[in-house]
């Protein structure tokens, strides 16, 4: 039997030859950054596919986090969610701030907005959620609470290219959002990422922010950093846009394959479509109830390794565990229960545009016993 690795994810590769033509334009141009041709393209374009006001392109998914924050002036303590990538609350940290972890909704994986108004102190400037899995956080309720404390909102929305409610681009909610371009995510740059703001004002102070704080020649509006994408990742990302859509549609197929064999095995549970979304299938994460399967999670996990097929433990350990914030009053486990059993409960199985029927029966056979 065939027994190659089967990968969590795998990149969307543009055509090389086509790069090759976009390629000899650049050196034709010997313009290789700075707000180049193809940047502006990618911006207008990505505005576009996205259906969103203005967008601002970064050279990967956690300098849009500190430097929204810093646009914003966020200071003091910012409540955030514990089940994440560690760089959510590690854009906080290196902005000086107190990140409050407060617990999630079990039914989506995103920060619970019950939960949100107990976390509250007279240093709260701002919440900053995470659309996990791409799935859309409760951002009516969230606004409501934001409002009623005059408090902003940052979503980190690097899971969530494309995720619309209704019709309408999840990446509208609140102050900003932002959207990571890594390799591992449904729409890649290489690395990369975004800003998308309401504002032409707030394109602009982001466009200066994002190149020293330069507002021309010599006007410098402030402590900016170095963050602009640059020609040949703006090529690159123009030639997959034009593939997103049929990668997502590849990924759909994929769920609906692994729903459909694992919506009877005891002791495996997933998400279902939510009503009015459409969804991205960035990641398909199950959760291993280990008295009902009779495996640990942990246990299926190595499994599937000792069999070539590599999941992913996504999100564990939660944030709040690693050295850095564990000493913090609301990393503290008794505060956390339902980070800490989805952390201690989840595999990412694989999830990407190029699986086989084969791969997917390779991934299933390990489960479904
Ligand atoms: C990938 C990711 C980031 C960081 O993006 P990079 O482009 O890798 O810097 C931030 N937050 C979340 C939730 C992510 O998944």
């Amino acid at each position: 039997m065939d027994n190659k690795l089967i990968t969590v994810t795998s990149p969307l590769l543009p055509n090389l030859d086509d790069l090759n033509e976009m390629l000899k334009q650049i050196w034709a141009s010997k313009w290789i950054t700075n707000n180049g041709q193809f940047h502006k393209q990618l911006e207008k374009e990505l505005a576009a596919y996205l259906k969103v006001p203005y967008i601002s392109l970064f050279t990967n998914g956690t300098l849009p986090l500190i430097t929204a924050l810093q646009a914003l002036r966020i200071t003091g303590e910012v409540i955030t969610t514990p089940y994440s990538f560690v760089a959510t609350t590690h854009a906080l940290w290196w902005n000086g701030i107190k990140p409050v972890f407060v617990d999630i909704d079990p039914g989506t994986g995103n920060i619970n907005p019950d939960k949100i108004e107990a976390a509250i102190t007279p240093k709260t400037t701002a919440i900053m959620p995470v659309h996990v899995y791409g799935k859309p956080c409760d951002t009516k309720r969230i606004q409501e609470i934001a409002d009623q404390y005059g408090l902003k909102v940052i979503y980190d929305a690097a899971h969530a290219f494309g995720v619309e409610v209704n019709g309408e681009s999840i990446l509208n909610a609140g102050d900003l959002s932002t959207l990571s371009f890594h390799a591992t995510k449904v729409y890649n740059t290489v690395e990369g990422g975004a800003m998308v703001m309401h504002d032409e004002r707030m394109k602009k102070r982001i466009d200066y922010l994002k190149n020293f704080g330069f507002a021309n020649e010599t006007t410098v509006v402030g402590p900016g950093i170095n963050s602009k994408m640059d020609e040949v990742r703006s090529a690159y990302g123009l030639l997959n846009l034009r593939q997103v859509d049929a990668a997502i549609e590849a990924r759909h197929q994929v769920a609906i394959k692994y729903r459909n064999a694992l919506r009877n095995v005891e002791g495996i549970t997933f998400f279902d479509d939510m009503p009015g979304v459409r969804h991205n299938y960035s990641y398909f994460p199950i959760f291993v109830d280990a008295k009902k399967y009779g495996m640990t999670r942990d246990e299926l996990y190595f499994k599937m390794k000792d069999l070539n097929v590599l999941g992913r433990r996504y999100f564990y350990p939660l944030i709040s565990e690693f050295s850095t914030y564990r000493g913090l009053e609301s990393a503290r486990p008794d505060n956390l229960p339902e980070a800490h059993k989805m952390a201690n409960s989840v595999i990412c199985l694989p999830m990407h545009h190029s699986l086989s029927d084969e791969d997917v029966e390779r991934v299933l056979k390990c489960i479904v016993k």
